[in-house]
């Protein structure tokens, strides 16, 4: 009988990795329109904004750096209703930003949660700053460089400040991957395989997103980086 009662959530569970693929290849080819300025700019028009009066079903989630040269829609040339983003400095997770990740997996079914940092984060150069001086800026900037911090603390110092800086937004993006895949209210999708967390980096210069597990699989981009250690908040 075990066999009967788990061979649907089993299904489901194929279904759903192949669909965070499927999603993962729609985004790709967003990203690669973008970077080759031929910007599709799908499902913006009337009959789309009709469709969604009533029922929207992003089945990708996006958390992203609040950087103006970093929105998601537009690198990846999706339209309305196709992705549920979050944005904070330094993709920083709190209540608020956890919430608001937990409410839209559990509302809509996401198969994707992509953590998309980039090249020339403001806030992991503060963070970097903050760990070269001792000193965190006041306030509720404190708060979100110290959450940043406590990543940049753990990246070994490489040759160049540009090659650390950038070693350091590859960390903080795996970090909050991580911290996502661990949290409660999402733990449990990840490990049943029904949704995929996928740390990315933008990188401005060439408008591309770079997908890091990736990289760590195939043996190429970890720099030698420590994953940084889990938080408590
Ligand atoms: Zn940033």
């Amino acid at each position: 009988m075990a066999i009967v009662q788990n061979a649907a959530p089993r299904r489901a569970t194929i279904t759903q990795g192949h669909e965070a693929d499927r999603r993962r290849q729609r985004l790709d080819r967003g990203n690669a329109r973008w970077r080759s300025f031929a910007s599709a700019h799908p499902r913006q028009g009337s009959g789309r904004r009709r469709e969604l009066l009533e029922h929207q079903e992003p089945r990708v989630s996006v958390l992203s750096c609040a950087d103006s040269r970093v929105p998601p829609e537009l690198v990846f040339d999706q339209g309305l209703g196709d992705m549920f983003t979050t944005r904070s400095a330094g993709q920083v997770l709190d209540s608020s930003v956890l919430g608001t990740l937990v409410y839209g997996v559990d509302e809509f079914d996401t198969v994707l949660l992509v953590v998309l940092g980039h090249d020339s984060c403001g806030a992991v150069k503060a963070a970097i700053r903050a760990h070269r001086t001792g000193v965190l800026p006041p306030g509720h900037v404190g708060y979100l460089v110290g959450q940043v911090l406590d990543v940049v603390e753990t990246v070994p110092e490489q040759e160049t400040e540009k090659a650390f800086l950038d070693a350091c937004v590859r960390a903080n993006a795996r970090s909050v991957a991580e911290q996502i895949r661990e949290e409660p209210g999402l733990r449990e999708a990840v490990e049943a395989g029904t949704m995929k967390v996928e740390p990315a980096r933008y990188d401005l210069r060439r408008s591309r997103v770079e997908w890091l597990d990736d990289a760590s699989r195939s043996g190429r981009g970890g720099e030698g980086v420590p994953a940084p250690r889990a938080r408590g908040r």
